[in-house]
């Protein structure tokens, strides 16, 4: 049997992509090298304790946002529970305490009270951000055909071009002349792995909107339901779905149009269109069995700077965190103004200082912890090279030694945290490698320049006909909303090539 299209891939950004294919009537097959759907977005339990693999928040799935606009569409929301949620984290700067609770106008009274020397260029600063999102909005919703929409850019949407070139601080420099009114604006490249000095201006507006100023809700029983739920329905609409699957080979006709992929078992599914949410350097370096387009993809990586990975410690509480003084379902701390400081804390190493933050699902959805007690994330950004030399011994006592170093960092605010521990497991970068297959445990795809954003991230079109991408690699970017864009727009490639 020749399938319309073969997914590699479980991820956000693959499951989204099967699910619209089969929808509209495609023959789909699914191929997860893992036992479990999600990718990064995954749970698993211990002793009775469910955590998130991976995911802290995910914006847009608040009334009118994207995600949640689909699931009402396609009558998956009747599937789970969407816990909506009132707000979303503490930020802690040595002289700012703040509490981001998806209320823009909340957030801009907090900057005027504490710069009123600015207050006019916030007003301004917030005057430009709007203007952005009206006309992205209207570039999303518009029906133009693509290469129209392209090339109509700079008349509909002017400020595009403007953001698109700039960093973060670069932006915010034309504005503000205080560094810290600068830094606690760009305060979110935790979430985007770059600091403002090196992040790009676009991708940041589209996560600023999702996190400062549009509710969002939380998943009963972690993200992973939803995706279930994805898997499910897959299946009813007949489309055949394998884990412990891995994909070996990506079979083409010389390079120029794909024919099928090759299984780890052995097994050739033959495929009109063939879409990877592998990530796309294994895809287009490693899967593809023509090398020359193998090595003109790998020239093109060479020069592409990979995202970050991270640590996470993932602790079981004999108490709900809540009773500790974790007010906010997320704590996010900083030790300094300058976030240049806090990247280069982040890689070298220096895990008494780099940026952390916490997550307590167990506050917003109380089924994650059994009766009475409760779950807490504690996340650092890392790098994998921090790791990757490690003995079998020296990772072990690694992995102890720095889960110990953030609980105590952690206790600053919750005191008494280590005297409650039930449970406790720690994932490294390369625990992040092994169970997504990113190279060197990358979190986010490449990492958000302004040179790999917006029109410059790579597409979800490739070099062979038929052979398509989605997921965080690719446009518009990482994080489980841009995955979900990301696999809308990779199925609407898909349909345009099937006819
Ligand atoms: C620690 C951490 C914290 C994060 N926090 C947040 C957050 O708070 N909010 C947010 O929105 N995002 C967050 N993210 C980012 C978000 O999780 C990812 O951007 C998103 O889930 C990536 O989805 P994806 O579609 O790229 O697929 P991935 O998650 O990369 O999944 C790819 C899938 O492909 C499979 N695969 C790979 N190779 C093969 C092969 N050869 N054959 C078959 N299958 C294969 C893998 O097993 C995997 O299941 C976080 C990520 C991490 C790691």
């Amino acid at each position: 049997m020749e399938y319309d299209a073969a997914v590699i891939g479980s991820g956000v950004g693959g499951l989204i992509c099967a699910f619209q294919l089969a929808r509209q009537g495609k023959s789909v097959v699914l191929c997860e090298a893992q036992a479990v759907p999600g990718g990064y977005a995954t749970t698993f339990t211990r002793n009775g304790f469910i955590f998130e693999s991976a995911v802290h928040c995910v914006d847009d799935l608040g009334k009118d946002g994207d995600i949640r606009n689909f699931l009402e569409e396609t009558g998956l929301i009747d599937k789970i529970t969407l816990l909506e949620l009132k707000n979303f984290a503490r930020t802690v700067y040595p002289e700012h305490d703040f509490i981001v609770d998806f209320k823009r106008e909340n957030f801009i009274d907090f900057l005027r009270v504490h710069f009123p020397h600015e207050q006019e260029n916030i007003d301004a600063v917030f005057k430009t951000t709007d203007r952005f999102y009206a006309q992205f909005d209207r570039f999303v919703e518009s029906s133009l055909p693509d290469w129209l929409e392209s090339l109509l850019i700079p008349f509909l949407c002017p400020s595009f071009i403007g953001v698109s070139r700039v960093t973060v601080q670069q932006f915010f420099a034309k504005y503000f002349k205080d560094e810290k009114l600068i830094a606690l604006f760009g305060d979110l490249w935790h979430f985007l792995g770059l600091p403002p000095s090196r992040l790009s201006m676009f991708f940041f507006l589209l996560a600023f909107r999702g996190y400062y100023a549009n509710p969002t809700a939380y998943v009963k029983g972690g993200f992973c339901k939803l995706f279930k739920v994805l898997v499910e329905e897959l299946k009813n609409s007949g489309a055949t779905v394998h884990f412990n699957t891995a994909v070996r080979k990506i079979v083409t006709s010389k390079g120029k149009k794909v024919i099928g992929i090759e299984t780890d078992k052995g097994e050739i599914i033959k495929a009109k269109a063939i879409v990877s949410n592998a990530n796309a350097i294994d895809t287009l370096t490693r899967l593809l069995d023509d090398d020359r387009v193998r090595k003109e993809y790998a020239l093109e990586f060479s020069s592409m700077e990979k995202s970050l990975s991270g640590v996470q410690v993932y602790l079981g509480l004999k108490v709900p965190a809540k009773n500790l003084g974790m007010t906010t379902p997320m704590l996010f701390s900083s030790s300094t103004y300058d976030h240049d400081a806090n990247f280069s804390y982040i890689v070298c190493g220096d895990y008494d200082r780099c940026f952390f933050e916490m997550v307590d699902h167990s506050q917003i959805d109380s089924s994650l912890a059994p009766a009475g007690k409760g779950t807490l994330t504690i996340m650092v950004l890392d790098l994998y090279k921090n790791w990757r030399d490690l003995s079998r011994e020296e990772y072990r006592e690694k992995k102890q030694a720095i889960a110990q170093k953030l609980i105590r960092r952690a206790e600053k605010y919750l005191p008494g945290l280590s005297e409650v521990i039930e449970v406790m497991e720690v994932a490294t970068p390369r625990t992040m490698q092994r169970y997504t297959a990113s190279p060197e445990g990358a979190i986010y795809g490449f990492a958000p320049t302004v040179s790999q954003s917006g029109m410059n991230r790579l597409p979800q079109t490739t070099k062979v006909k038929g052979l398509f991408l989605t997921g965080a690699w690719t446009q518009p970017g990482h994080g489980v909303h841009a995955c979900f864009l990301s696999g809308l727009m990779a199925g609407e490639e898909v349909m345009k090539f099937l006819g």
